[in-house]
């Protein structure tokens, strides 16, 4: 079916309007009409080819939220007049031991994620949720509590995740210093996951006006990554520290922090290698890790724990046709903390 959708015709010309076709819905589809979607980095760095793996025209759009409008008839979890949401993943093999394993993010046949990955019933590839429509199978589709905002929700489906998934992965909770840089997207939800686990969370940002947001946010203690002196004082002190920024910077400024075995989880994904002198990671023996959004129980998981702990990220509502605009601002680190697109403001 014929769908409206804004997509980035190359790696250097703005995002426009372009018409896509969504399949019709299988027997195990549900069609979700989206009512919102969130603006996150990874979509910059692909609508620019920065990673270097863009096939063009490419829907952008991973943080996906909307009411199910059709069902196919083999569905069970979900009705028409449900709200739905449809994260970076939209298959995979579901056989292999990291399928099994509810890793559908590793997939060792690949996973099939909602924008560039291979589009098995179109045969081209995946478009993403900058667009009124998805089609997405019920085994790959999330449940939203209802008492969460559904705008303010819709990040959940990326920067929540991959906040959450190391954070509990890597045992952040009550007795543990927890470090969280940078202040976007992902940050500022690590900074609220970090503190709802109770640990001891600190915030490292490059920008002094987010001091006292990161403190609102939940962080008990700020500092400003650029000043060389506040970063000594936490030498060798943090049990856990996740790393969030987009861009190029030191990576070993920050392993310089960590405790005896603790480690540092990348999962900013700046475009160039960042060195690594192997001293920071020799003495004391230290630990380098990256980690990749999360699978889809654990994104259930965590959307039912911001249910609980009424968790949502906080927004700046944008109208499509503003996307060139958010993408310059959130590469000015000018984003208060995601931008979310009214899917409204498409069709007029
Ligand atoms: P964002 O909203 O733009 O936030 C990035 C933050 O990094 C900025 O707000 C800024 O925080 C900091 N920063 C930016 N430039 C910097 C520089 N030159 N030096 C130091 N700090 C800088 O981006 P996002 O959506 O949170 O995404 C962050 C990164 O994670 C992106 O690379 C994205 O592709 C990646 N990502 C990875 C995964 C995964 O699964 N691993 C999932 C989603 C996104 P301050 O102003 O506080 O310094
Ligand atoms: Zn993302
Ligand atoms: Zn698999």
């Amino acid at each position: 079916m014929s769908t409206r959708a804004y997509a980035a015709p190359s790696a250097t010309e703005p995002l426009g309007p372009l018409t896509i076709t969504r399949r019709e819905p299988l027997a195990t589809d549900v069609e979700i009409e989206i009512l919102y979607c969130g603006v996150c980095h990874s979509d910059l760095h692909y609508a620019r080819n920065e990673w270097g793996m863009t096939t063009f025209p490419i829907v952008p759009g991973h943080e996906i939220l909307g009411r199910v409008t059709r069902v196919g008839a083999k569905v069970t979890k979900f009705k028409v007049g449900d709200t739905a949401a449809v994260g970076c993943l939209v298959d995979s093999c579901r056989t292999c031991s990291s399928c099994e394993s509810d890793l559908e993010q590793f997939c060792l046949n690949g996973p099939v994620f909602s924008y560039g990955g291979p589009d098995k019933h179109s045969g081209g590839q995946t478009h993403g949720g900058y667009s009124e429509k998805i089609v997405c199978d019920e085994a790959f589709t999330l449940k939203v509590p209802s008492n969460l905002d559904p705008a303010a929700a819709a990040p959940l489906l990326c920067a929540g995740i991959t906040t959450y998934s190391p954070l509990r992965k890597w045992g952040a909770g009550k007795g543990k210093k927890v470090g969280i840089v940078g202040l976007g997207g992902l940050g500022h939800m690590g900074v609220k996951f970090a503190h709802a686990l109770g640990a001891r969370t600190v915030l490292f940002t490059t920008s002094e006006g987010k001091v006292a947001d990161g403190k609102r946010l939940g962080a008990d203690e700020v500092v400003i990554s650029k000043n060389a002196h506040a970063m000594a004082q936490h030498a060798g002190s943090f049990d856990l520290i996740l790393d969030t920024v987009s861009a190029d910077h030191d990576f070993n400024a920050y392993l310089a922090l960590l405790k005896l075995d603790a480690s540092m989880v990348v999962v900013g994904a700046p475009p160039t290698p960042q060195p690594v002198s192997v001293f920071s990671l020799l003495m004391p023996r230290r630990n380098l890790a990256g980690s990749l959004i999360g699978g889809i129980a654990e994104t259930q998981e965590m959307l039912d724990f911001c249910g609980k702990h009424d968790l949502v990220c906080d927004i700046e509502i944008i109208r499509m046709q503003q996307i060139n605009e958010a993408y310059e601002r959130m590469l000015k680190s000018d984003v208060k903390y995601r931008f979310v697109i009214d899917m409204a403001s498409l069709k007029g």
